[in-house]
């Protein structure tokens, strides 16, 4: 059971002096035997470590982790909800901003955005921030336990949405325009939905039972999946909004093209994208081979090139395959990974070897032996770091003289993706210079009726950015379409001034709150 809401609890005075230096720690696997396994990797709290870690939230008045959020979560308003243990409000705030807090409290990136700006963890404090995500997650997670799900009362609006793209984009776009009453159709190309959370993150950082509960609650707004169809091959847009009826199509495809080098030996047996060695065994359960029939034969010695979170990923994701050891090659240094932290931290826990400041220049074949025709070693370069480059960061220099081997069997590229083409090609759409489809600032494409958004507009960034869009763009659609903008309508509603739409539907449109099975 919820724990029940505590009658009339008000926080007390806080001030930093009496807040415990460090956050509440998270139960974790330990790093020797998890590396074999894909059970999570971190347990996340229970209420009683949830009540000690939302006490050290100082509730301060200016709110700098609300402005750190991309979508402006109401933070200390849910924390709140979590000391007053009153878990359903806490759901409730979260949910009329974050369409997955179970999600987002497990990967986004919190030490950039609303941690990274928590009163209590500014350097002069000497603390540790509040640990919004894991807070975020306990909520999200207690949700999907009870059951929960907000499914406010909706007028039919008598018109059809089409959604291209079931990640996280498209799943915000596809939540927001069904609970103003449009019937949505979401066409994905896999077979299963979830985007990057279903075929690029693996289970170890989040479980597909997380997602599929996600997901259910979409369909219990009443949102239609139609997965195994390739928009853009199957039928075009311009057919969509033609032939088959649909007021408005929501574009959100993301960016899984793999990116290689262009170094030579790149198309020998063992040298593979990360976003296929993650789908192969995530999505097409090549890790349950041979139960699933999908092979993936991890090597022996692996080399991952990059240091995002999908190298992270594509590291342990070998280790668990069965590597015996997986290398880590960044052409920076660790200070200059844009993975998160945590995941660095975890993959160097887990045994996974880094070798910063160096950069592939060639993969080198095997001439003979029982891998001939496979990969032999990674010829290299030492890097230093030089001025900074567009991006602010240092930009890598080649060392002269410094080219080294690195033996290994096994080559991954994880330097990043581009937008899968395939859409591209539709008549009238206008694409930017790097391929990505171009918009206005309401997410409007150059075509009427049709709206883009998440990694196929902005190019590789983050889960709560993706949803983000998908809502921005559903806000603009709905203006478009004549619908009333609940958000616009209800105005606020919560005692902190943010608005909902659930939590009015709730209380004056008689929505229910319904448990799903
Ligand atoms: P996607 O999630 O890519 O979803 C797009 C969907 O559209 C896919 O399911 C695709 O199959 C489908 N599709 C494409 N073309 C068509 C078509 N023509 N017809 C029908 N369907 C189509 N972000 C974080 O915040 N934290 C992390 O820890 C993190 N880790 C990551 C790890 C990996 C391995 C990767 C690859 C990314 C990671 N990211 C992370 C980034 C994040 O996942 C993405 O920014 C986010 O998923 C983008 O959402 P999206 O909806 O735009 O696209």
């Amino acid at each position: 059971m919820a724990a029940q809401p505590t009658q009339g609890a008000k926080p007390r005075k806080k001030t930093i002096r009496t807040i415990p230096q460090r956050r509440t720690p998270a139960p974790e696997q330990d790093p020797q035997v998890r590396a074999r396994n894909f059970d999570e990797v971190s347990l996340g709290y229970g209420l009683e470590q949830a009540l000690v870690e939302a006490d050290r939230c100082l509730q301060c008045a200016d709110e700098p982790c609300v402005r750190g959020c991309p979508v402006g979560i109401d933070i200390p308003g849910f924390i709140r909800k979590i000391a007053e243990k009153h878990l359903h409000g806490a759901y409730d705030i979260l949910t009329d901003t974050n369409l997955l807090p179970s999600v987002c409290g497990r990967v986004c990136p919190q030490e950039n955005q609303c941690e990274g700006v928590c009163t209590v963890g500014q350097p002069d404090t000497g603390l540790e921030p509040v640990a919004i995500g894991r807070l975020e997650r306990f909520v999200g997670d207690t949700a999907i336990s009870e059951g929960w799900a907000n499914v406010p009362c909706v007028e039919p609006a008598g018109l059809k949405v089409g959604v291209v793209g079931a990640g996280p984009a498209g799943m915000a776009c596809a939540a927001d325009m069904a609970k103003a009453g449009c019937e949505v159709i979401v066409y994905e190309a896999f077979h299963e939905p979830g985007g990057v959370l279903k075929y690029g993150i693996p289970d170890f950082r989040l479980p597909n039972e997380v997602i599929d509960a996600e997901i259910r609650k979409l369909e219990a707004l009443g949102v239609r999946f139609e997965c195994n169809t390739l928009v853009g091959r199957l039928f075009t847009i311009e057919q969509m909004l033609s032939e088959m009826g649909f007021a408005a199509v929501f574009i959100g495809t993301g960016a899984g093209y793999p990116s290689f080098m262009g170094i030579p030996g790149e198309s020998l047996a063992g040298v593979l994208s990360a976003n296929e060695l993650l789908t192969r065994c995530n999505l097409m359960r090549a890790r349950d081979f041979p139960n699933h029939d999908t092979p993936l034969q991890p090597g022996r010695k692996v080399a991952v090139i990059g240091a995002g979170n999908t190298a992270m990923d594509a590291l342990r994701v070998s280790l668990r395959l069965g590597a015996e050891s997986v290398h880590c090659i960044y052409r920076r240094s660790r200070a200059e990974a844009p993975a998160r932290l945590e995941e660095v931290h975890h993959a160097e826990q887990e045994g996974v070897v880094f070798h910063w400041l160096a950069s592939p220049v060639e993969i080198l074949p095997a001439e003979s032996g029982p891998n001939k025709g496979g990969v032999r070693a990674l010829r290299c370069v030492r890097m230093e770091l030089g001025e900074p480059d567009a991006s602010g960061r240092r930009k890598p220099v080649v060392v002269p003289g410094s080219e080294f081997e690195f033996e290994c069997d096994s080559v991954v590229f994880a330097i990043g993706t581009n937008a899968n083409p395939i859409l591209g090609q539709t008549s009238g759409l206008v694409l930017n210079k790097r391929g990505y489809i171009a918009t206005d600032d309401s997410l409007a494409t150059s075509i009427a009726g049709v709206w883009a958004g998440g990694d196929i507009v902005t190019g590789a960034a983050t889960v709560i950015q993706a949803m983000g869009a998908g809502r921005k763009a559903a806000k603009a659609m709905k203006a478009w379409l004549g619908l009333r903008d609940s958000d616009a309508i209800y105005g606020d509603h919560h005692d902190r001034g943010h608005g909902t739409l659930f939590g009015i539907a709730r209380e004056e449109h008689g929505a229910a709150r319904v448990r799903l099975a």
